[in-house]
């Protein structure tokens, strides 16, 4: 899965998400990709989520819905990355996944469970893109 967020000048936030499925999924499956708040979700008045990983697992709970409301209730994104990952891990603890979340004033932040997960940031003050590390 490819989630991107991005914030343009004036301060619109979107977020996409494109997938080939799960490794080995049934012919017809849909998957998370699709489903609004489970592997993409953004607000101009807050911030934006990405996910990657099980999504038959992870579209029972909206996991970037969950941190974008979380974010509007006043968790800083690492907080609310944490908190929708472990929301999913206490009822499911072998799954695989991870989130980025990214706030309307550019602060970033990912979690995961069950795998090392890389994402990367590029940003007008930036030379190039930065690839960060978010350990389990
Ligand atoms: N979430 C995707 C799916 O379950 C897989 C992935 O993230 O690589 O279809």
């Amino acid at each position: 899965t490819i989630s991107m967020a991005v914030i343009d000048k004036a301060g619109r936030i979107a977020v996409g998400t494109s997938t080939n499925g799960a490794t080995f999924k049934v012919p017809g499956r849909v998957g998370d990709g699709p489903i609004v708040g489970s592997s993409a979700y953004a607000d101009d008045e807050v911030g934006a989520c990405g996910a990657t990983g099980d999504g038959d697992i992870m579209m029972r709970f909206l996991p970037c819905y969950q941190v974008v409301e979380s974010m509007r209730s006043g968790m800083d994104p690492k907080r609310a990355a944490d908190d929708a990952i472990s929301r999913i891990a206490r009822k499911y603890p072998n799954f695989v996944g991870a989130v980025v979340a990214l706030d309307k004033n550019g602060v970033h932040a990912g979690a995961c469970h069950g795998w090392t997960f890389q994402y990367s940031v590029r940003s007008p003050s930036m030379n190039d893109v930065e690839v960060f590390t978010v350990l389990p």
